[in-house]
């Protein structure tokens, strides 16, 4: 099962933690070195693989966003 990962605000989701955690981009990237390393070698690595997607903290943003949408429609 491939790992999710934001970059932009360099967070990754723990299976260990059951949660997003702080990871550092550097970090995540040395994991992609060994992961393409490991692939080309035909070595399965699947764990390794890293997605970018949505963090735990571009939901909030995007709710924010909303919520703030959303009282402006309530007082105009
Ligand atoms: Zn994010």
């Amino acid at each position: 099962m491939p790992v999710s990962y934001c970059r932009q605000h360099e967070r990754l989701m723990s299976r260990k933690h059951k949660g997003w955690i702080d990871f550092p981009l550097e970090k995540t990237e040395a994991i992609m070195v060994l992961y393409r390393f490991f692939n080309r070698a035909h070595i399965d690595t699947s764990e390794y693989l890293v997605i970018e997607t949505a963090c735990d903290k571009c939901e909030e943003i995007v709710l924010q966003k909303l919520q703030d949408e959303l009282k402006k429609i309530d007082h105009p």
